[in-house]
């Protein structure tokens, strides 16, 4: 378990890149989350800092790397992040620090460090690296708890919930980075008073605010990651919405579970936000109370019931094609917490190998949908509108029991402390398109 901090999380740090320093900033010298970017020249890993992003291979050309951020470096110069990943943390810690110091106000070297600045306005984001596999869990006992409500009132959690964290293998073709078109997917669904199924565009469209995470050093297939492990083998979180088409997935899901209601498009954030910038936010991941069922020995590590869990704010806003017409801001429908989430990802990635299971380099794997208790911390439409019944009212008025063509849908996500900087997780956004 390695939260400890050091100076790159120092708050008083601030940047000679002045967007940096603004309050409210995703992307302040605490944070320099890594993304892959496209320019008229190629592919470049990059860091984000205020509204810059500072090219690694340009800053390697120049000679501002040493010593083992150097080999970081040289693991960044083929445009994507998986070399870097699959190395040991203390790499990634390495250039971390490094950049940390080329970007603080009253660097010797800012004239330099300055040429290998790009305004992040003006390249395309792209995925982080090549993903291989992605699994998608269901942790967050709100949305298990609420989900299961409209389809068992009485029991409305399954009972395997508290004595293992449930996912779905899922696809990683059909990811993409924030902005990628949503198109509304057809395929077959019935309604309860059908006889017969029927094919269409989806009506019954939804986004899931879930926060995603991607593994850095692998394992080999029939060795398991320990709980204490587990925090080696990620590399860091992005936001991540795994829209589904609830008509399809009611009608195909059983009993093999989610399918093509799930697998026509999941969107990420394209930051990269690291494990140590998450540092400051680590909390306790102990939700379970005295009649929760005692969990099997290798779910339970101290550390990790006292450190496992992130305290990450998100939120979810939305601005159909009428707000945009009329200059309607987006409208916030959603806030929920990290915190709240029954199981760590560090107890996701011990399951996920627990029968010997091999996760590689870059593998993606979601939170599933993120849940509040309350109310207005559904992180769905199904949830918060109960299945379509009760609808919701935009600021133009109209009503919204899923998403309509033109619809944008926005999640952010804060880290935010008393004595810490703010860090955030920047966009992941969609609109809606009929597929005709
Ligand atoms: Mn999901």
């Amino acid at each position: 378990m390695n939260i400890e901090l050091n100076e790159t999380h120092n708050p008083s740090l601030k940047s000679w890149v002045l967007s940096a320093n603004m309050k409210d900033c995703d992307f302040p010298i605490q944070n320099l989350p890594f993304g892959v970017f496209k320019d008229t020249i190629g592919h470049h890993v990059g860091i984000a800092i205020g509204d810059q992003i500072l090219d690694i291979s340009k800053a390697h050309q120049l000679g501002l790397f040493t010593d083992e951020s150097l080999k970081a470096a040289e693991h960044c110069l083929k445009g994507s992040l998986e070399p870097l990943m699959s190395l040991e943390s203390k790499y990634w810690s390495a250039i971390r620090l490094t950049v940390s110091s080329l970007l603080r106000e009253g660097c010797a070297l800012r004239n330099k460090v300055e040429t290998c600045l790009v305004e992040a306005k003006n390249v395309e984001m792209l995925l982080p690296c090549r993903i291989g596999d992605f699994t998608d869990f269901f942790t967050s006992i709100h949305h298990a708890t609420n989900a299961g409500k409209l389809m068992r009132p009485d029991s409305p959690l399954m009972p395997n919930f508290k004595h293992l964290p449930v996912a779905y293998h899922s696809r990683s073709s059909s990811i993409f980075a924030s902005g990628t078109k949503v198109l509304r997917p057809h395929g077959q669904f019935k309604a309860k008073d059908q006889e017969l199924p029927s094919f269409g565009p989806s009506r019954r469209l939804d986004f899931e605010l879930e926060l995603g995470f991607f593994i850095g050093k692998s394992n080999s297939i029939g060795s398991p990651i320990q709980l204490s492990e587990a925090e080696d083998h990620v590399f860091g979180m992005c936001l991540l919405n795994d829209w589904s088409a609830r008509d399809i997935q009611a009608w195909e899901y059983q009993p093999l579970g989610p399918f093509l209601g799930k697998s026509f498009l999941t969107t990420i954030s394209p930051w990269i936000i690291t494990l140590e910038a998450l540092r400051p936010f680590r909390i306790s991941s102990l939700k379970r109370s005295s009649q929760d069922p005692a969990l099997l020995p290798y779910l339970i590590d101290l550390n990790d019931q006292k450190f496992g869990g992130l305290d990450i704010q998100l939120e979810v806003s939305i601005q159909s094609q009428n707000m945009k017409e009329k200059n309607i801001a987006p409208q916030s429908i959603t806030k929920s917490s990290f915190a709240d989430q029954y199981w760590s990802i560090f107890q996701m990635v011990t399951h996920h190998t627990v029968n010997g299971c091999n996760l590689n380099t870059g593998d993606l794997i979601g939170s599933g949908t993120v849940s509040g208790p309350n109310e207005g911390e559904s992180g769905c439409f199904l949830e918060m509108t109960q299945g379509g019944s009760k609808p919701i009212t935009l600021k133009d008025g109209s009503e919204r029991r899923f998403l309509e063509d033109g619809d944008e849908i926005m999640f952010a996500a804060k880290c935010k402390h008393a004595t810490h900087t703010t860090i955030g997780f920047g966009e992941c956004r969609g609109i809606i398109y009929p597929n005709n």
